[in-house]
């Protein structure tokens, strides 16, 4: 096959198509190169730094999920000096949010030995738990800002745009326009920003509410009293407007 490019990853040679991700070279012979904000249904853009590898020639370390194998290239992916930088991210993770519903993450770290004491003087993020619609829970204090959610919710599945970044530097949080409620926004309640988070801040109200240890019978009186109430206001409203109408014609 033409324009096929080789490279090398780890002392293995590997041979790929145009365009592959070092990511996905890597895998191809069997290395893992660890991700957080990656994910296969969403467009990559190197936020989170935990993917970085060492390629021969280049001054700063390079991230795996965007940048394409090339012709000869010489790749580290756990030199000292990829292994010391992922440590540091994930430390400097685990200094500032909640990382107690990220598995993923925690092994990470274990495999890292990365200390979340590392940094004792960080700020932590502690932001109250959004409950604002029947469906899910929004717990930014343990949302790593991977984006995830927000690229699914538009152009890379929905097209919805319910959601999106606000506030800058440590400020910065996932959030709905002017700070409106879900149910206020544009959010068609999909489910898949949900599926992709991978920190447990996105959470199915029903997982939530059993792990608070309600039980099954109590949470489903509690979602038909919700049914309920939200049928008489519907009710309400439709009335109201019934009277309107007759009071203009
Ligand atoms: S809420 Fe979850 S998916 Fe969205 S940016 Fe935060 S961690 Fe990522």
């Amino acid at each position: 096959m033409t324009n096929e490019i080789t490279l090398n990853i780890d002392g293995q040679e590997i041979t790929v198509e145009p365009d592959t991700t070092l990511l996905d070279a890597a895998k191809q012979i069997g290395i893992n190169i660890p991700t957080i904000c990656w994910h296969e249904a969403t467009t990559s853009y190197a936020l989170c730094r935990i993917c970085v590898v060492e390629v021969e020639g280049q001054r700063v370390l390079q991230p795996a999920c965007i940048v394409k194998a090339g012709a000869d290239m010489q790749v580290q992916t756990r030199s000292e000096k990829v292994v010391r930088a992922r440590k540091t991210i994930l430390e400097m993770l685990a200094s500032t949010l909640d990382l107690s519903d990220a598995p993923e993450i925690l092994t990470m770290m274990d495999e890292y030995g990365a200390s979340p004491e590392r940094f004792p003087e960080a700020e932590r993020r502690e932001i109250e738990i959004k409950d604002d619609n029947p469906m899910y829970l929004r717990d930014y204090s343990k949302c790593v800002l991977c984006w995830r959610c927000v690229q699914v919710c538009a152009e890379d599945a929905q097209y919805t745009y319910a959601i999106n970044f606000s506030g800058r530097g440590f400020e910065t949080e996932i959030g709905t326009f002017f700070d409106r409620t879900i149910p206020e926004s544009t959010c068609v309640f999909c489910g898949q920003c949900v599926a992709v988070c991978p920190t447990g801040a996105l959470k199915p109200k029903r997982e939530f509410l059993l792990e608070q240890g309600i039980s099954p019978e109590e949470i489903t009186v509690m979602s038909s009293g919700r049914k309920q109430r939200k049928n008489k206001t519907n009710r309400k409203e439709r009335e109201e407007r019934k009277e309107k109408n007759k009071e203009l014609s």
